[in-house]
């Protein structure tokens, strides 16, 4: 892998030197860029980057001095070498851009073709000429595919968090950030599936705050969403994974205990109950003391009960109950 990205490397940079300084694709340019790009001859690094210091760019004239200087033997073996090794770089991206496919298959094919010619010591110069074309060709196609590729990551971002930010709205209570019924109808559905078909269990409680209407007749509504989102963070601060907790509709709330038969769920909630019924609750901007705030709840549980609306009816019921019974108090179904 490394030896291919390497190669990739060598081969993009080879092609940028050539195509930035608009240099002719002979195998003397070819020759000076591919040994500038890999940096084992020192001497004619330093003379490319004086070249490039006082001209500002490989000038043709400048490429011709560099190759009166530092001219060699071309080793057609290192370039049959560097040609299987570009292979590679173009099946990779090929793969990776299905733009640049057709273009990136021309030109392994025409580097193979190059290599073997190269091999048997046939125009070489042509041959470069050729590879060095499809070159141009597919890094273009590579880079327009990129920019696309880019694009559309771009675009699907967006749309990502526009999606999350769609989902969020539509799922949650906009006065607590509880998840709203609608998402709770949702868990409800997915969690008495689940339970059925692994044999485990759960139950749900319905919540609604004590004579919640003489808080709003006495203080006003505004004060009323404030004790609503009290309730809210109470409830859900002590929630774990295991427990899941929405805004059923005005100042009702249901709790979703996983794993938990009704008694399990009933003392992990009566604990919540009690704390918030101790506490004096006193607003926090105008001081105004509003005594106790109370909620009262109804549990049930899967068993004997054939879906979701069963179980919470059962529920219900059994907050009912709880009411009847003087409230702050937690009752179970039947
Ligand atoms: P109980 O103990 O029997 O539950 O008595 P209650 O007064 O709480 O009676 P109930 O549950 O029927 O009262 C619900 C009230 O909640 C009625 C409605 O005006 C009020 N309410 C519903 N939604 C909101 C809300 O979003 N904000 C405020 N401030 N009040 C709301
Ligand atoms: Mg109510
Ligand atoms: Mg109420």
């Amino acid at each position: 892998m490394a030896a291919t990205i390497e190669a990739r490397n060598l081969w993009d940079r080879i092609g940028e030197l050539l195509f930035a300084n608009s240099l002719d694709p002979t195998v003397s340019n070819f020759d000076i860029c591919r040994r500038y790009v890999l940096g084992a001859d020192d001497a004619l690094v330093r003379s490319v980057d004086q070249a490039i210091a006082r001209h500002g760019g490989l000038t043709r004239t400048a490429v011709a001095g560099l190759v009166a200087l530092h001219s060699r033997a071309i080793a057609t073996d290192e370039i049959i070498r560097f040609a299987q090794e570009a292979r590679q770089k173009a099946e990779e991206a090929a793969t990776a851009m299905g733009d640049a496919q057709d273009g990136t298959r021309r030109f392994a094919d025409a580097l193979e073709a190059g290599a073997s010619t190269l091999a048997t010591g046939q125009g070489p110069e042509l041959v470069i000429a050729d590879l060095l074309a499809e070159t141009r060709l597919m890094t273009e196609r590579a880079w327009a595919a990129e920019d696309k590729i880019r694009k559309a990551s771009e675009e699907i971002q967006g749309l990502r968090a526009k999606l999350a930010e769609a989902s969020l709205t539509a799922n949650s209570d906009p006065l607590t950030g509880l998840p709203n019924r609608r998402a709770l109808e949702a868990r409800l559905r997915n969690a008495f599936d689940a339970a059925k078909d692994e044999r485990v269990t759960f139950s749900l409680a319905i919540c609604d705050i004590d004579n919640f209407k003489r808080i709003n007749d006495t203080h006003g509504h505004p004060i009323g969403d404030q004790v609503i989102k009290l309730i809210a963070s109470s409830l859900s601060r002590v929630g774990s994974d295991s427990l899941f907790v929405a805004r059923y509709g005005g100042e009702e709330f249901v709790v979703v205990f996983d794993g938990n038969e009704p008694d399990e769920a009933m003392s992990r909630l009566d604990t919540i109950r009690a704390d918030v019924a101790a506490r004096q609750v006193t607003l926090r901007q105008t001081g105004e003391t509003l005594g106790r705030v109370t909620f009262s709840s109804g549990i049930s549980g899967m068993r004997g009960r054939r879906d979701v609306s069963a179980m919470l009816k059962a529920a219900d019921e059994a907050l009912y109950r709880a009411k009847n019974e003087g409230r702050n108090r937690i009752c179970l179904a039947d």
